[in-house]
C-alpha cells in the first residue's frame, strides 16, 4: 500500500545550526535545462519545478529566469521545489533576432549596472560608456561609472567627465586595485543589491571583484569575448552571491547584447540630457542632427550639453542605422 503522508525532514547541520524549513523565499542565481540553483539563507539548493502541482501555468515555469525570487519549500539538506515566482523589479533583455521581435530575458531583478572603464591600458572610452548607460537607460536599470587604475593617471584629468556625469545623475567614482583607493566605496556600492559589471576587457573587472570577494572567480567574458564577439548567442548567465550581501552577475553574454535591437529613430530616448530639453525643439519628432530649431544642438553650442555626449550619440546613431535597417527589411 502507498504511504501518502507528506515526509518530513528533520536534520542538523553539522554545525549544530537548525534547518530552514517550510516555505522559504530565495533568489535563481543558475539555471539549466529542468534544474535550478536556488540561493537561501547563505545556502544553494538545487530546485525543481513541479508546476502542475501548484497551479503554475507552463509560461510561467519556462520563464523562470536567473535573478528571479522565488518560494521554495525543502526536499532535502540541499534539494527543493520551487512553488511560485515573486513579481520582478526589472529584467536585462535584448531583441532575438527572427521573423518577428522576440524578447529574450538575460537577467531579472539587477538592481544596477555597474560600468568599469579605465584611465590607461585600455585607454578610457567615453563613447564605450555611453553606449553602456544607452543600455541600462533601455533597460530602466540604474548606473553607476567606476573609473578603474586611477593610480595610473591624474583624477583631475577625468573631472570633465565625472562632472558630466554626475550632473546627469549617474555616479562616477574612482578606483584602483593596486592603492585600494577607492574600493570601500565599491563594496558599498555592490552591497545588498543585484550588480551587472559591465566594461571592455582589460579594464581590471575580475582584479576588482577579487579583490573585494576573494575567493570568487568569475569567468569574466574573456573567453566569451574572443570567441563570440558580434554573434547573438544565448550565453548563460550567473549570479555569485557576495558574502556582504548582494549578488554579481556574470554574463558573457552582456557584450553580445550590443545595440543592435535599438532602433536609431529610439536612441535619443536614452540620453537623458537630450530628452530633458527635446520639448523645445522645432519639429516634435526631431532627432536633433540636421534638423533646424533643434534645441538640443543649441545646448550642446550653449555649452549645456556635454559636446562628446552629443558627439557619441551621433555616432552611435550611425552605428545604428544599418542594424535598424536590417530589422526593418526582415519584416
Ligand atoms: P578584466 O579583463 O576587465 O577582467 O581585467 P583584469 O582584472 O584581468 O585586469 C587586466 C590587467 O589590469 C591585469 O594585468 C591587472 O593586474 C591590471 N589591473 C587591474 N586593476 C588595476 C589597477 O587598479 N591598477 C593597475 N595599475 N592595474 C590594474
Ligand atoms: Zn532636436
Amino acid at each position: 500500500m502507498l504511504n501518502l503522508r507528506p515526509i518530513i525532514i528533520r536534520y542538523t547541520f553539522k554545525d549544530g545550526t537548525v534547518p530552514m524549513q517550510g516555505k522559504l523565499t530565495g533568489k535563481v542565481t543558475k539555471s539549466t535545462r529542468s534544474q535550478y540553483q536556488v540561493y537561501v539563507d547563505n545556502r544553494m539548493l538545487t530546485c525543481v519545478v513541479r508546476g502542475k502541482l501548484v497551479g503554475l501555468k507552463e509560461s510561467d515555469i519556462s520563464s523562470i529566469k536567473v535573478g528571479d525570487d522565488v518560494v521554495v519549500e525543502l526536499t532535502g539538506e540541499t534539494e527543493g521545489v520551487i512553488l511560485d515566482i515573486l513579481p520582478r523589479k526589472s529584467k536585462l533583455s535584448r531583441a532575438v533576432e527572427g521573423k518577428a521581435y522576440k524578447e529574450h530575458i538575460i537577467a531579472t531583478n539587477i538592481d544596477q549596472m555597474v560600468i568599469i572603464s579605465s584611465t590607461k591600458n585600455p585607454a578610457f572610452k567615453a563613447g564605450l560608456i555611453d553606449r553602456y548607460l544607452v543600455i541600462a537607460e533601455k533597460n530602466d536599470l540604474s548606473a553607476v561609472i567606476c573609473l578603474n587604475k586611477i593610480d595610473l593617471a591624474e583624477a583631475e584629468q577625468f573631472e570633465e567627465y565625472a562632472t558630466t556625469y554626475r550632473a546627469l545623475n549617474y555616479e562616477f567614482f574612482y578606483t584602483s586595485v593596486l592603492t585600494g583607493q577607492g574600493m570601500d566605496h565599491l563594496h558599498d556600492i555592490l552591497k545588498n543589491k543585484l550588480s551587472v559589471m559591465v566594461g571592455q576587457s582589460g579594464v581590471g573587472k575580475s582584479s576588482l571583484i577579487q579583490k573585494i570577494e576573494p575567493g570568487l572567480e568569475l569567468a569574466v567574458s574573456e573567453t566569451s569575448e574572443k570567441t563570440s564577439k558580434g554573434r547573438h548567442t544565448t550565453s548563460y548567465v550567473e549570479l555569485f552571491p557576495l558574502s556582504f550581501g548582494g549578488y554579481i552577475i556574470d554574463t558573457p553574454g552582456i557584450r553580445e547584447l550590443g545595440l543592435w535591437d535599438i532602433y536609431r529613430n529610439d536612441l535619443r530616448k536614452y540620453f537623458v540630457e537630450m530628452v530633458a530639453v527635446q520639448e523645445n525643439c522645432q519639429f516634435g519628432d526631431c532627432q536633433h542632427l540636421l534638423e533646424p530649431g533643434c534645441a538640443v544642438k543649441t545646448a550642446v553650442e550653449e555649452g549645456q550639453i556635454f559636446p562628446e555626449r552629443y558627439k557619441n550619440y551621433t555616432n552611435i546613431y550611425q552605428d545604428l542605422r544599418a542594424a535598424s535597417y536590417e530589422l526593418i527589411k526582415r519584416r
